[in-house]
């Protein structure tokens, strides 16, 4: 079964969720192919045990890692991609992240656009995705044409607690930028969010934002249970004239005049590798050899602190962080990354994650202890990369700058002790932990060390793109939806121009 579109986007995330978002109104027939289906309201939904220790939601599809062992990523595949489950943290990238700078284990490259040129992007991704903040609060927060259109998710009285002894203890504590309507989040049942999957409206994430907005357009069609399998082109290489799908068990072909891959920076990697033929031998958009290269994804440490003596009686808990020493260590002047809560700890989350522990043992430290993630730049390195071998994925992770991250938890341990924590306890995450992918596909001017276009365009196939996590050039050290969305949004733009 042939079908024909103007625009196809494979990928209802993040990345192609605010495409659709962004070109909608053009009038063009844009379908959306997505592998999963919509995530449906169960029990589980709001149940931790069944989320984090049964793995309920967990995808079945093995990655196989640098030691050539396979690995169950913690990688989704529902309308809406990862954004189901994430924590809602909508940051921009720090204005500092747009340019070059030393960082304690080599450098971080860049942009090639600044700032400035991303704000109006970023504002109209704000826009979409609700997002919730106030900007006065944090010392790093770059220029704004406006603050946020809606006031910050409140603390709950054991956080306020917590904000006014970290105040103390000399850092700036500042509410997180949240997607979040927390009285429709609570309706539902007491949790927090983090992790947890989206059932409702109270996440505001790539399916109740962008997707439904896009949707509520009749050119705007969504094809759920559509795994692309490959791309082809016409015989002289230059344009995309097809995605091939399975859907119900049979393989279809779906014709258009501008293609978007947007599977997440992962699977966007390796169906462009895939989709290698006669005149793209190395794979589509990969004259420059980066697809897949350059692969990201963060470092990052659960912490948590312990009360013995007061314990934490938060619901949802995950409301501000601190960036002093986002851009320098007051020690060695490095950049060292961001400090934000998690989501409220339960015993079953911590068992899930310590399974060496006795109940009894997690049950006592979670209702005492305060849950923090420490994000630092990963940086980007040509020899860490995603690849396809026998048809699998294969994720050569080479992480970076693990220098930088430990002076972060040594930093924020020292901070959790003068606030009166006298327990600090660390976990850093692996591979396993894919959750910030991003890099495979990164945007640049120069066609001979990137893959797409500032416009994320391919730089080899002119109605190719790719608006995903793959074309962030850097990591930077805060989370990435938000410029994700910003880029997607701005991409849009770019294709309704041409
Ligand atoms: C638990 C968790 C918490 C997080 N918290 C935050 C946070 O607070 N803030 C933040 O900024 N980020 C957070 N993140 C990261 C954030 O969710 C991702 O960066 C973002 O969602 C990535 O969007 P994407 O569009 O690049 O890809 P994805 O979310 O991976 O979306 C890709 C989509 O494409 C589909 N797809 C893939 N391949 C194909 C194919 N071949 N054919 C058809 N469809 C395909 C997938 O099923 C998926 O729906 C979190 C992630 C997780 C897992």
């Amino acid at each position: 079964m042939d079908q024909t579109a103007d625009i196809v986007i494979v990928g209802s995330g993040i990345g192609g969720s605010s495409l659709a978002y962004s070109l909608a109104k053009s009038g063009r027939r844009i379908v959306i192919l997505e592998r999963g289906t919509h995530l449906r309201d169960t029990p589980e939904a709001r149940d931790d045990a069944a989320i984090f220790q049964k793995g309920f939601y967990r995808s079945t599809e093995e990655w196989v890692g640098t030691d050539g062992k396979p690995f169950l990523p913690g990688n989704y595949y529902y309308v809406g991609g990862n954004s189901k489950f994430y924590g809602a943290v909508m940051y921009r990238y720090r204005r500092e992240d747009f340019a070059p700078r030393p960082h304690m284990d080599g450098s971080s490259p860049g942009w090639p656009i600044s700032y400035e040129e991303l704000e109006p992007w970023y504002t109209r991704a704000e826009e979409v995705f609700k997002v919730r903040g106030d900007a006065s609060q944090d010392p790093t927060e770059p220029p704004r044409t406006g603050p946020y259109r809606f006031p910050p998710v409140p603390d709950e009285p054991a956080m306020a607690a917590v904000r006014n002894r970290l105040s103390k203890a000399g850092v700036h504590p500042s509410s997180l930028p949240l997607a979040i309507d927390i009285d429709e989040w609570l309706r539902r049942a007491q949790t927090g969010w983090d992790a947890f999957p989206n059932t409702g409206a109270g996440k505001i994430d790539a399916e109740t934002g962008p997707l439904a907005q896009a949707l509520s357009h009749s050119n705007v069609t969504l094809l759920t249970g559509a795994s692309v399998t490959r791309l082809e082109t016409d015989p002289s290489g230059q344009r995309v004239i097809a995605a091939v799908f399975i859907k119900d068990g049979t393989e279809q072909r779906i014709s258009a005049d501008v293609f978007a891959v947007a599977g997440g920076a992962v699977q966007t990697a390796a169906l462009l590798l895939r989709s290698a033929n006669a005149t793209h031998p190395n794979g589509l958009a990969n004259a420059s050899d980066q697809l897949g290269r350059n692969f990201m994804n963060h470092n990052t440490t659960a912490m948590l602190a312990v009360d013995p003596f007061s314990a934490n009686t938060s619901v949802y808990q995950k409301t501000f962080a601190f960036n002093d020493f986002y851009n320098q260590d007051p020690a060695t002047g490095f950049p060292l990354g961001n400090v934000q809560l998690l989501g409220h700890i339960t015993g079953n989350i911590l068992k899930a994650n310590a399974p060496m522990l006795p109940r009894w043992l997690a049950t006592l430290i979670a209702r005492n202890c305060y849950g923090w993630f420490l994000t630092s730049e990963d940086l980007p390195n040509p020899e860490s990369r995603v690849l396809v071998r026998d048809g699998r994925i294969v994720m050569h992770w080479m992480r970076s700058n693990m220098r930088a991250h430990e002076t972060l938890i040594r930093r924020t341990r020292t901070v959790m002790r003068k606030a009166g924590f006298p327990i600090v306890l660390t976990r850093t995450f692996g591979r396993k932990t894919t959750s910030h992918q991003c890099g495979t596909a990164r945007l640049g001017n120069d066609p001979a060390t990137s893959v797409v276009s500032p416009d994320c365009r391919s730089h080899d196939i002119a109605n190719l793109y790719v608006t995903d996590a793959s074309v962030l050039p850097t990591s930077a050290a805060v989370n990435p939806a938000l410029t994700i969305a910003a880029l997607a949004i701005k991409a849009g733009a770019a294709i309704d121009r041409s």
